[in-house]
Parts: structure tokens; sequence; C-alpha cells
């Protein structure tokens, strides 16, 4: 069983990384992220809850986080491991998520924050089924059309000029001690995510004498 956790600051390419690792690997992709706009999406009380706080850029409460956390990793779906996107974000989550689990692996997505400003605002979200997509690497085939299901393309609430700006300075202030806590344990490996997705995935793969990438396979 792998256990895995991918960081890095907002279009650095968590998603589509831990996407790609999952994908022939068997593992089980967590976001957060994702487990929040689904809610904010389907007006849940929990979409309600962190809505405001996701647009401003801002972290939601620990208590929930964590919340969502412990209720996904109990599904006890993921036979074959895991890697999460998106948590621990600060010292608190990071102290929380090491009491509970052991992981095999931190993957930090390297990424100077003039090419994520750059990427951020260029990226927009299926308002169906959730594909990512960034127009200046992979432009749907119609102009503001999911490939996939076919529903308009949207642009994140958080993904702002403003939003990004508050999330760049939580990313630095509070993830950055995460990195360090995790460091002192030898899980780390920084990988630079200024090249192409597939360049990044081999580095990943290379770095945690995990095999090739094989899209043939998926899971
Ligand atoms: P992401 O898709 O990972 O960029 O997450 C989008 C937003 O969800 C963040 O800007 C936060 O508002 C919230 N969020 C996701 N993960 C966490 C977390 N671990 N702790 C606090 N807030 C989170």
């Amino acid at each position: 069983m792998r256990k895995y956790v991918i960081m890095g600051v907002q279009g650095s390419g968590k998603g589509t990384q831990a996407r790609l690792l999952a994908q022939d690997l068997d593992l089980v992709h967590m976001s957060v992220g994702d487990i929040f706009r689904w809610n904010v999406q389907h007006h849940t009380k929990l979409g309600a809850q962190v809505r405001r706080t996701m647009a401003a850029g801002l972290l939601v409460s620990d208590d929930l986080v964590e919340g969502v956390v412990r209720d996904r990793l109990t599904q006890h779906d993921w036979n074959y491991g895991f890697i999460i996107d998106g948590f621990p974000r600060n010292e608190r989550q990071a102290e929380f998520f090491l009491e509970s689990y052991d992981i095999d692996g931190v993957i930090h997505l390297d990424l100077p924050d003039r090419e994520v400003r750059r990427r951020v605002l260029a990226r927009r979200l299926c308002s169906g089924c959730g594909m990512d997509y960034n127009l200046l690497a992979s432009s749907p085939r119609e102009a503001g059309r999911c490939d996939v299901c076919g529903s308009a393309l949207v642009t994140r609430e958080d993904d702002t000029e403003e939003a990004l700006a508050v999330r760049l300075r939580e990313y630095h202030e509070k993830t950055n001690p995460v990195l360090a806590i995790f460091a002192r344990k030898e899980y780390v490996v920084t990988v630079d995510a200024t090249p192409g997705p597939e360049r990044v995935q081999e580095e990943i793969r290379t770095r945690l004498s995990l095999p090739p990438h094989d899209p043939a396979r998926p899971s």
C-alpha cells in the first residue's frame, strides 16, 4: 500500500499530477478542495459553511477540514493506497495527519509565484464534471465547452487576482511550515513544476522509484 501527500502552490498542477499517479497505480485520489467545491455546487450545509471562505482565498477552519478528511479516509476504498491533495495546509493539520496515518512520501511541486499567476488566471473548470482546463496548455476543442461532457467551462470563484494574492500569502505563511515538518522526517521530494505535466510526472516517478506512467492502464 502506498500513501502519498502532494503539496504545492495553487496552479502547480497538484490535481493533474495526483490523477496521473492514481490512474495506473490504483491509488485513490482525494482532493479536499474538490470535496468542498462539490458541496458548494450541490448546496449542502457544508458547502454553505465554506463557500465564502473559499471565494476569498482563505483557509477553511481546521475542524471542518479534519472532519472531511477523516470521513473520506474512513470510507476505506483505498486498498492499494491514496494520494491526498490540498491537505495538510498548516501545522495543526499536519500534526493531526501524522498522528493518525503513516505516509510513504510527500511530493512537493515547486513553482515560482509569477508562473502561478499566469497559470491560475488561465484556469477553467467544467461546471458539469469538474474537469480542469488551462487555456495556455489544454484548451478545449470547442471554446468554453467541456470535451468530456459538453457542459460550460467556468472560472473558479477563487481564481481572481484578489483571491490569488490572499491564497499565495496563506500558502507561504502556513503551508511552508508543513513542508518543514515533513522534511524533518525525510518524506519530502521537491520537483520543479515548471515543465509540462508529462515531464513533471516522469520526474516524480523517478524520485519515488515508481514504475513509469502507463496511460493504457486506467484504474
Ligand atoms: P484547492 O483546490 O486545494 O486550491 O482548495 C480550494 C480552497 O479550499 C482553498 O483555497 C481553501 O479555501 C479550501 N481548502 C482546501 N483544502 C484545505 C485545507 N487543507 N485547509 C483549509 N482550507 C482548505
